[in-house]
């Protein structure tokens, strides 16, 4: 059920039931969760609430769908996708406004999330029609070698509330290229876009128990009844490094595939030889997009001593000219966080960084409005022993730390239990190569804030995960390699 208020705003049909071989349907307890906006506090929706009976639905319409699904055409499952990017693209600003709504982003950067979101279809509606084998013969030239692939199965897909229509499509694209029926669970907080990615798909003409939706306000009962159900072959899951570790255990006893994108820490530095302008910007882009709620937000700024005054003093006064309010507005430039326990960890870190002896360099000025906001601050000489250098802030705070060498800054950066990216400003070439082997990290930007693109592996190393999501690499995640042998006859 959507609010009176909120349907006349949104100017949406959506449907608010799970989405189950095709139909909507409610919960089977008939229970409905609220969802709300973080930048007013108004509940925008009722959405079903899901729990085992509906798991268990869900589960058992993907298995029924796998085979025939499985045996569609590359060219079918490719026009389905292509069919939906389009879709997604004809209503970027309902898709847009809804996403501002349920999660906080700014207008412009939900835009933009709907066209990076509906770019996965298209880059795996291409890749639908390239899955390709390999054949070659034994070693001692008596079998012939054929490698073919295959979908991996029905897949649990688990998604977070931070990019709620990108972490859908970057799962559920490679899924239908490669042909597996899926059930996926969107984070509890934005359920709403999911919501309508299912009716887009389904619109687009994916058969009935492809996928399956169900929300939840519970998600351990509803995924670990998937994940032990024998049914599903593979889990891919974005979300925190300590619940992925719980459905890896939970993947362990089925021995199902995985792919896990966890948390990240990511290192953004700043040579002394550095466009400063172009550091500048792209601190803003690697630490401000989402609001700092990325796992690829730069987490840790390392500036060399000799431009630190500089740099911080002009980075303080970007972060302190920011608008910040509703993302609904169109001057907004920085939206609320997801909810309160949000702003309170980030106030926590922010600190115990004081307290430990760092300073504030932004006027830190309180939001006077409803949401969950929360303002952005520079810090500067932050302490190595400081708990937001080795925790993720999922905020708006930029700690900076100074550097005096190549080696002590590349030591600190690697010092992580995570690794999923890193930035490096320098213009020296040399340095730029040096930075990119030696950090350990899934993905480097060079002289760039941003890296997530669907035509790149994304994905990181150590704690931050296994597995890659888009680029050439991203459909293999949903496919099985098999190879058959043949004797090589009618030799001479
Ligand atoms: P975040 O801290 O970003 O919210 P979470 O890891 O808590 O990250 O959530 C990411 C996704 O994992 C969400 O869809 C959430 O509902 C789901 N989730 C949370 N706890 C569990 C659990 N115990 N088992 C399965 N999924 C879970």
């Amino acid at each position: 059920m959507i609010t009176a208020a909120a349907r006349t705003k949104l100017n949406t049909g959506l449907n608010t039931d799970l989405f189950i071989d095709g139909q909507w349907t409610p919960a089977s307890t008939g229970a409905t969760f609220p969802v709300e906006n973080p930048a007013t506090l108004h509940v925008l929706a009722h959405v079903a609430d899901g729990h085992v009976a509906d798991a268990e639905r869900a589960i058992q319409a993907a298995a029924a769908a796998q085979a025939g699904w499985a045996a569609t055409s590359p060219r079918q499952r490719a026009d389905i996708l292509r069919a939906a990017y389009e879709i997604i693209l004809d209503r970027t600003d309902e898709l847009a406004a809804l996403m501002t709504a349920e999660m906080g982003k700014p207008l412009a950067e939900a835009r933009g999330e709907v066209t990076y979101g509906a770019e996965f279809f298209r880059w795996f509606s291409e890749e639908a029609a390239r899955i390709n084998g390999d054949s070659t013969t034994t070693t001692d030239g008596t079998n012939r070698i054929l490698v073919t692939k295959e979908p991996v199965g029905p897949c649990v897909l688990i998604t977070p509330w931070n990019f709620p229509l990108a972490m859908g499509t970057r799962k559920i694209g490679p899924a239908i290229a490669a042909g597996c029926t899926m059930v996926f669970k969107p984070a509890e907080l934005t359920p709403l876009t999911a919501l309508a990615l299912a009716g887009i798909l389904a619109e687009a003409g994916l058969p009935s128990g492809v996928l399956n939706v169900v929300t939840t306000s519970t998600p351990a009962p509803v995924v670990e009844h998937w994940m032990s159900s024998g049914i599903a072959r593979k889990i891919s899951f974005t979300g925190s490094t300590s619940v992925g570790k719980i459905l890896l255990r939970q993947a362990a006893e089925n021995v199902m595939r995985s792919s896990m994108e966890l948390g990240g820490n990511a290192p953004f530095i700043v040579l002394p030889d550095a466009d400063l302008d172009k550091a500048l910007d792209g601190a803003i882009a690697a630490k401000m997009r989402n609001m700092g709620e990325a796992c690829t937000a730069a987490n840790r700024l390392y500036v060399h001593r000799d431009i630190v005054d500089d740099f911080s003093r002009r980075l303080a006064k970007r972060m302190d000219q920011l608008i910040v309010g509703d993302g609904a507005a169109d001057t907004t430039q920085v939206g609320p966080l997801i909810e309160q326990a949000a702003v309170t960890k980030v106030r926590i870190l922010v600190q115990d960084a004081i307290t430990r002896g760092a300073r504030v360099l932004t006027a830190n000025e309180t939001i006077d409005q409803p949401g969950y906001f929360y303002p952005p601050t520079v810090l500067v000489d932050v302490p190595a022993d400081a708990e937001m250098n080795s925790t993720e802030i999922f905020g708006p705070v930029a700690p900076i730390t100074i550097f005096d060498t190549d080696d002590e800054v590349i030591r600190a950066a690697n010092n992580s239990a995570w690794g999923l990216a890193a930035y490096v400003y320098t213009q020296d070439l040399d340095k730029a190569d040096r930075y990119s082997r030696e950090l350990e990290v899934g993905m480097v930007g060079i002289n760039t804030g941003i890296v997530s693109n669907p035509a790149a592996p994304f994905g990181g190393i150590k704690q931050s995960g296994l597995g890659r999501e888009g680029g050439r690499v991203g459909i293999d995640e949903f496919l099985e390699y098999k190879y058959t042998a043949m004797p090589i006859t009618g030799r001479r």
